[in-house]
């Protein structure tokens, strides 16, 4: 029997038998001509994948976090006025970066926990106060909710202020068309539904973020983050001609290129409708089960994951038997409900096969601490959307 068990976090997530071997390959230098061939051509594939053709990808060894910090440290000037949709735990975080750099953090928050600020606060927000930039976080991986991006952007360019997401539980899974949407800058980071051990932050800066990163007063407060020092790398390798600033994460960006031709390969549309079909599968189990979301209403849930809170008289010990059933899941993250949720990952490479493993692992749970419920519910459920 195969001694491995399905690891269904919201990240790190499965990964592809080809990305793997990728991983695994004997690491060539910086400067080869295939890797700068790689490089060059996984540069041109993240501008497909986040569908921005205008736009500057870069790819820099770190997590995701790095990559919020470049946007943070290359926009914001001490004094800048920031406004921040306030999702949960990941928004906190960036108002957290934005500060660090010396932006003035206005937050616009969810009136509960699952909810998102309904578009009209959003628009009061900007109307009230002239913001060099606005952050979006497109799935607060928290809470599994979902922000209305193409919305909250469409505001953002209205009232002059550059639009940030955080698409780092989304990016190549959550529907996002970043220059149809007039977003200015999005970031994810490889672990997520790009489907790349973790190790990269990605980001693709549209002209105004750009422009903004060029007309700066003074010098970016980060030499790590510094786009002076990215910009021309990434040139460099697009133009197929390498350039040094740090040591490129070899191996990883070999991965990045493969997992980026096998999304591209799927195509944008398709995916986006798999990972709708395969959440609304999933969901619809959890509902079967009798477990409540942690978002409060179907139009504001994510489609990369799902969090729900544990029945009346369950807790975490389930998820001890879930992984004894063949599935890893994640405990609660956000620190107000912590205890009493939990999250499942379903992005990237998932299959259906996937989807019904996971859920026939959580009835297989369930019955272990004593929940009782109609066995096999879930999985009709699930199999119910899945169907052809
Ligand atoms: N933003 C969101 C929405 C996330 O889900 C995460 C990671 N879970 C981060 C930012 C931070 O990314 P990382 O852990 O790779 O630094």
């Amino acid at each position: 029997m195969k001694n491995r068990k399905l690891l269904m976090i919201p990240g790190p997530i499965e990964f592809t038998p080809e990305v793997l071997r990728a991983m695994g390959m004997a690491t060539t230098s910086h400067v080869a001509p295939n890797f700068i061939e790689v490089f060059g051509q996984a540069l041109e594939r993240l501008r497909q994948v986040f569908l921005c053709p205008s736009g500057q990808p870069f790819v820099i060894a770190g997590s995701g976090t790095l990559a919020m910090d470049t946007a943070a440290a290359n926009l914001i000037e001490p004094g800048d006025k920031a406004l921040v949709v306030n999702t949960g735990y990941f928004s906190d975080r960036f108002a957290a970066i934005l500060e660090r750099y010396g932006a003035t953090v206005t937050q616009v928050r969810a009136p509960a926990i699952g909810d998102a600020p309904a578009l009209e606060e959003v628009e009061a927000a900007l109307k009230g106060d002239g913001y060099k930039l606005m952050t979006v976080t497109h799935v607060d991986t928290s809470t599994a909710v979902g922000a209305d991006v193409k919305g909250l952007a469409a505001l953002g360019r209205e009232y002059g202020a550059l639009v940030v997401v955080d698409g780092v539980c989304a990016v190549a899974g959550e529907e996002m068309r970043q220059e149809e949407w007039g977003i200015d800058l999005a970031l994810t980071a490889s672990q997520k539904a790009i489907g790349v051990p973790p190790g990269l932050a990605l980001v693709v800066a549209g002209p105004r973020a750009l422009d903004a990163f060029h007309n700066r007063q003074i010098p970016v407060g980060s030499y790590c983050s510094d786009w002076t020092k990215w910009l021309p790398i990434m040139e460099g390798y697009e133009s197929r001609q390498p350039r040094y600033f740090g040591t490129p994460a070899v191996n990883l960006i070999w991965a990045l290129n493969v997992s980026l031709g096998q999304i591209l390969d799927e195509g944008m549309d398709a995916r986006f409708a798999r990972h709708r079909r395969l959440s609304e599968a999933f969901k619809a189990a959890i509902t079967a089960l009798g477990m409540k979301q942690v978002p409060v209403a179907p139009d504001k849930t994510a489609t990369t994951l799902t969090a729900s809170y544990y029945p009346d008289g369950v807790d975490r010990t389930v998820l001890g038997y879930i992984k004894e059933a063949g599935v890893i899941l994640a405990g609660g993250l956000h620190p107000d409900i912590k205890t009493r949720y939990f999250r499942i990952g379903h992005m990237g490479a998932v299959s259906p096969s996937d989807i019904l493993a996971t859920v026939g692992a959580i009835e297989q749970g369930l019955a272990q601490v004593g929940y009782e419920f109609e066995a096999g519910a879930g999985l009709a459920a699930a199999q119910a959307v899945l169907r052809p």
